[in-house]
């Protein structure tokens, strides 16, 4: 066993193909704290006061971010939010036990919220009923739209000032890719940790791993001997996406140049910087004439709502899931 190429005192455990080091545990978790430290100081994604609720789904990801974000920022100024899908086979219930203890270890106060609970059904069931009302949507278009708006309003009711999603440097470099392909500008925009917000009501999003590639976030777990869930989702599956072909390709391109990802999203960082882009204007939103939530320029009701009606037939009353919030309380139609 070849020893660390930074202290040469402990046998190596990692090789980093993108920077041609051999590291031991000690120094890959410095390593990897160090450049996700960096990223957030370059961006200025964490002031000292904020109030910071990370989305922690128990994956091996969101486990990372809520260990290295324990260590560099005040455990009392953090949250876990985790929310369940209502996935039938990707039940992330059982995993809860483990998402709470590594939570309580970190002094890391946790909520537990399902889509269900907050949005009247599952995952499945909109899946469910869309189908049989003959709609083709992704169960991810579901998924992904209703947990990025539960995490937004569990924030702002809670009172955070940020949050965290554990997005790593593929899934960066992935929908960089999906909007490259699809020439959609606009949401390549979104993508840059200098976008503008567009809505008072969106509470800021930053991705603190984003230069961290994923073999690295699994590595990092294994190393600190969490255990990760592994089931993967159902869907996936059944329904293969650009995203995954857009994968594979990437894969291949890394495996025989390393680095390359690491590069894309630097050029990405300074070519799409908005800072630079002076006579781009800041989209701004509308809010959904049903549920008073930011919607997209030019719609007059938002995706999440859209979805609802058409899987369900209505927009369901959003329950008040936290004690002494107003969680819900604005919604109060139905459609
Ligand atoms: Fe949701 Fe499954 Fe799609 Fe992930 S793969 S977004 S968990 S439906
Ligand atoms: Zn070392
Ligand atoms: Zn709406």
């Amino acid at each position: 066993m070849p020893r660390c190429d930074i202290c040469s005192a402990r046998d190596a455990v990692v090789y980093q193909a993108h920077t041609g080091l051999r590291l031991c545990k000690a120094c890959f978790f410095s390593n990897v704290i160090a450049r996700v430290s960096r990223e957030i100081f370059r961006y200025g994604m964490i002031k000292h006061s904020d109030r910071i609720l990370i989305g922690v789904s128990g994956g091996k990801d969101s486990f990372v971010l809520l260990d290295i974000l324990s260590q560099i920022h005040d455990p009392s100024r953090l949250g876990g939010a985790t929310i369940i899908e209502g996935i039938d086979g990707y039940n992330r219930a059982e995993h809860i036990a483990e998402i709470k203890r590594m939570a309580t270890e970190r002094g890391v106060e946790l909520h537990v919220v399902s889509i269900k609970e907050l949005w009247g059904a599952s995952v499945d069931e909109m899946v469910r009923m869309s189908i049989e009302k003959g709609q083709r949507i992704s169960p991810c278009t579901y998924c992904g739209i209703h947990r990025r708006k539960s995490l937004n309003l569990i924030a702002r009711e809670l009172g955070y000032s940020k949050v965290a999603t554990a997005h790593n440097l593929d899934d960066e470099i992935q929908t960089i890719v999906i909007n490259i392909l699809r020439g959609d500008i606009a949401r390549l925009y979104m993508n840059h940790p200098l976008r503008p917000k567009g809505s008072g009501l969106f509470i800021d999003k930053i991705k603190p791993l984003r230069k961290i590639y994923e073999w690295e976030t699994a590595k990092y777990a294994y190393l600190a001997s969490y255990k990760p869930q592994e089931v993967e989702c159902p869907y996936l599956e059944l329904f293969p996406s650009l995203r995954a072909r857009v994968r594979d390709m990437i894969y291949r391109i890394e495996a025989s140049k390393p680095g390359s990802m690491l590069r894309l999203l630097e050029w990405f960082d300074n070519t799409f910087n908005p800072s630079k882009q002076n006579n781009r204007e800041t989209p701004k939103l509308g809010l959904c004439s049903i549920c008073g939530e930011p919607t997209s320029p030019n719609r007059s009701i938002c995706k999440s709502c859209e979805l609802q009606i058409k899987s369900l037939g209505e927009v369901k009353i959003a329950r008040n899931v936290f004690e002494n919030t107003t969680v819900g309380m604005r919604y109060s139609r139905t459609s």
